[in-house]
């Protein structure tokens, strides 16, 4: 039996795990598929305070794990295949493993979706990314092109200009979902052009590295060759929730609701991260909540006389 166990080990699961053990908690951390979570996808993170050169992604979360463990934070590579919340304890099984504990925190955070089009998933780290912070800066005066019409998407093509000599955005119809004013400042800017009512129907290389596009007009069916040298994909998250459907209250997109700071719909059981925000989706952010959420679950377990 477990005071409280932490599904999830990105900033905000490591950043629970590191105040759960502080607080004699002694939690146990279920690191999933992805130790390290997003960040380990990155390379250089130049925005998370105390590392005035930047910090290589998978080095900060190597960090943050290993502050945890000093206070007695335990983690097994272990995915949460399935929970039970309707009852106390809660369950949380794994595919070998059941698991009890009285609080929970989520934290299993979001995945960035890709198109699935042929090409797409063998050119990732290619040419292919979802992520232009992390892999914009080898783009430099090279073309680019960047897929969807949300915010993510004018946010990714307008920092791809600091390096890239020219970048198209692709979207699906002829209408942007991005907010006004980034649509503004895509708009405005001089390196970014735009083809609308488009879909990417293939990702062509040579030699393992992209060399261009198949667009289909979803107006007329009629395809054509456009040459490229990368693919930012930025058509959305996912939340990694689909194991709690039927558990906790979640909104229409899947991420979990909370309330009074990291609080879900069951009481001792706590959401910090990317899982519950499509916001701000940052790691400080994250690390800022998974806090949070072992705070809030100390004070459930000692007002429930179970610390
Ligand atoms: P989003 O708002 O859901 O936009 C996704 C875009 O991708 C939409 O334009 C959508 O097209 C397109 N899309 C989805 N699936 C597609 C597919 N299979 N093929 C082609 N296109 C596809 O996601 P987001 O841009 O990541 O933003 C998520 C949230 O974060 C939003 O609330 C946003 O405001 C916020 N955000 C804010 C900022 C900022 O303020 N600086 C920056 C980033 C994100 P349709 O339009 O046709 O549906």
């Amino acid at each position: 039996m477990e005071k409280v166990i932490i599904l999830g080990a990105g900033p905000a699961g490591y950043t629970a795990a590191l105040y759960a053990a502080r607080a004699d908690l002694n939690p146990l951390v279920l690191e999933g598929d992805e130790p390290g979570g997003q960040l380990t996808l990155t390379t250089m993170v130049e925005n998370f305070p105390g590392f005035p050169e930047g910090i290589m992604g998978p080095e900060l979360m190597q960090k943050m794990k290993e502050q945890a463990a000093r206070f007695g934070a335990r983690f097994v590579t272990r995915r949460a295949d399935a929970v039970d919340l309707s009852q106390r304890p809660f369950t949380v099984k794994s595919l070998a493993d059941t698991y009890q504990a009285h609080a929970l925190i989520i934290a299993t955070g979001a995945s960035a979706k890709w198109l699935g089009v042929p090409g797409e998933k063998e050119l990732v780290g290619r040419g292919v990314s979802s992520c232009a912070t992390c892999d914009g800066f080898f783009f430099r005066d090279r073309e680019v092109i960047v897929v969807g019409g949300g915010d993510s998407a004018m946010e990714e093509a307008i920092f791809l200009t600091k390096f890239a000599s020219k970048v198209t955005i692709v979207h699906r119809r002829d209408e942007l979902r991005a907010s006004k004013i980034m649509q503004e400042r895509a708009k405005s800017n001089p390196k970014i052009e735009f083809i609308w009512n488009t879909v990417v129907d293939r990702i062509n290389s040579d030699n393992g590295v992209v060399t261009g596009v198949t667009l289909r007009d979803v107006k007329d069916g009629s395809t054509r060759e456009f040459r490229t040298d990368g693919v930012f994909v930025a058509i959305g998250h996912t939340p990694n929730t689909k194991f709690l459907e039927g558990q906790v209250e979640m909104d229409e997109q899947g991420y979990i609701i909370t309330r009074n700071g990291t609080q879900t719909s069951v009481p001792g059981v706590f959401a910090a991260g990317d899982v519950q925000d499509s916001v701000y989706r940052q790691a400080i952010t994250a690390a800022g909540t998974g806090a949070m959420a072992a705070l809030d679950a100390e004070k459930y377990l000692l007002e429930q006389g179970l610390a």
